[in-house]
């Protein structure tokens, strides 16, 4: 049974007081009651259509929430102030000191950075093992495991995750399976795959726009009401609520991510195919030569293509920087972390969204020094963009395989 996360999303509709097209903005802190034992009862237990205080939910996230919670085909959502908000808040929610974490070893490096350096001083402890190798993954699990957590196609290497057999892993082991969709939203749909908890950095893909840090969790109705409980819930009491305009500006824009998708997939789909012909070290997680293509195939849904990411090897960090300024000044995209853009960025892993994680185990995982990643925007006239493209590579003298492999450099 195939499943239209856009169809989900267009099937929500909240008017505004005034029946405004868009809902309106609650720009409040806090809520008046008529009546003081309604106040009381809303402190002991959620009513529908009640609010306390912003920082437990308020009316716009609300509806911010509801619709990513739709796309995800879950019961409830979240939106927090940023991805590693609703990233920390999570593993808070499901792990206790002395628990374990087991973690993909290619993964964003905030999230490896939280989970190496921070939880540890609070007794939560994580191995990093590689993900795609489901022996290693089962060896890892103890019976302090509670998490297993993945990213649906992972940073920066852009290997796809087997969800269906990591939630099996996880669940065999009575251990929850958290995966960060970023990536892939709408093209990936974990949760309908297995996994019990889904986090997006709202910052990338779904507002698309580059002008706020936001997240998401999506989950289980209980998981959410644990995650935003007034007396322990790890959302409310660290506090990163998302603000309520930007919850309003992010649902906007969350109406044409469907469209989006699909054309960063097209255009990173057309790069990927012509720099693998001109014989360069490309990784798309939509090219044949990709291993988990088959995969990818067998879990996506249909029409959004296989995403806007790419990754490209220029063999070491010199010549990675050559290309980058090259392309910046022929006005390819800007040189800048992130993703998901409407315009073009790319940046070294290994300096700078990665850096968090060690030279040596970067090297296990496979990131280069010289690995740029790509997250391709939403040109008009993508033919014209390679033109470009291609006259850096020569002039940075970016080498292709043939020349890698024959040692002509
Ligand atoms: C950016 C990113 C995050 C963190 O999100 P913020 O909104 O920057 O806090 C987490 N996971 C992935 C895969 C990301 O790309």
């Amino acid at each position: 049974m195939t499943f239209d996360p856009a169809s989900r999303i267009q099937d929500f509709l909240v008017f505004g007081e005034f029946g405004d097209v868009n809902p309106s903005i609650t720009d409040s802190s806090t809520y008046t009651f008529l009546d003081p034992a309604r106040m009381e009862e809303v402190f002991e237990h959620e009513i529908e259509g009640c609010f306390l205080y912003s920082r437990h939910w308020n009316p716009t996230n609300k509806h911010l929430a509801e619709a990513l919670a739709r796309m995800e085909d879950a019961e409830s959502a979240q939106v927090m102030a940023s991805g590693m908000g609703a990233i920390s808040t999570t593993i808070m929610a499901l792990c206790s000191s002395g628990d374990e974490v087991i973690c993909g070893r290619n993964i964003y490096g905030g999230t490896y950075a939280l989970l190496k350096n921070l939880l540890p001083r609070f007794g939560v402890t994580t191995i990093f093992v590689d993900l795609r190798d489901h022996a290693a993954v089962r060896a890892a699990m103890t019976p302090r495991t509670k998490v297993i957590c993945a990213e649906s196609i992972s940073n920066p290497l852009l290997e796809v995750s087997d969800v269906p057999e990591l939630a099996k892993i996880a669940h065999a082991g009575g251990a929850k399976l958290v995966v960060d969709g970023t990536f892939s939203p709408m093209i990936l749909s974990p949760l309908r795959l297995g996994a019990d908890v889904v986090v997006h950095s709202l910052t990338k893909y779904i507002n698309g726009t580059s002008d706020c840090v936001a997240g998401c969790v999506i989950s289980s109705k209980a998981f959410i009401d644990a995650l935003n409980d007034v007396n322990s819930g790890p959302s409310m009491l660290l506090g990163p609520v998302l603000d309520a305009t930007r919850a309003a500006s992010i649902l906007k824009n969350l109406h044409s991510l469907h469209i989006r998708m699909r054309k960063h997939s097209e255009n990173a789909a057309f790069l990927a195919h012509r720099l693998e012909q001109y014989g360069y070290d490309v990784h798309y997680p939509g090219l044949e030569s990709h291993p988990h293509q088959s995969l990818m195939r067998r879990l996506m849904n249909p029409g959004y293509g296989y995403g806007g990411m790419l990754t490209l090897d220029t063999g070491d960090a010199a010549t990675a920087n050559r290309l980058m300024v090259a392309l910046q000044e022929a006005k390819v995209g800007y040189l800048a972390v992130s993703l998901g853009y409407f315009k073009t960025l790319f940046s070294m892993p290994g300096r700078s969204t990665s850096s968090e994680i060690p030279a040596e185990e970067r090297a296990a995982a496979g990131i280069s020094d010289g690995l740029i990643r790509f997250s391709i925007g939403l040109d008009a006239n993508i033919e014209h963009t390679w033109s470009r493209i291609e006259r850096c590579l020569e002039a940075a003298g970016v080498p292709t395989r043939l020349q890698t492999h024959s040692g002509i450099e």
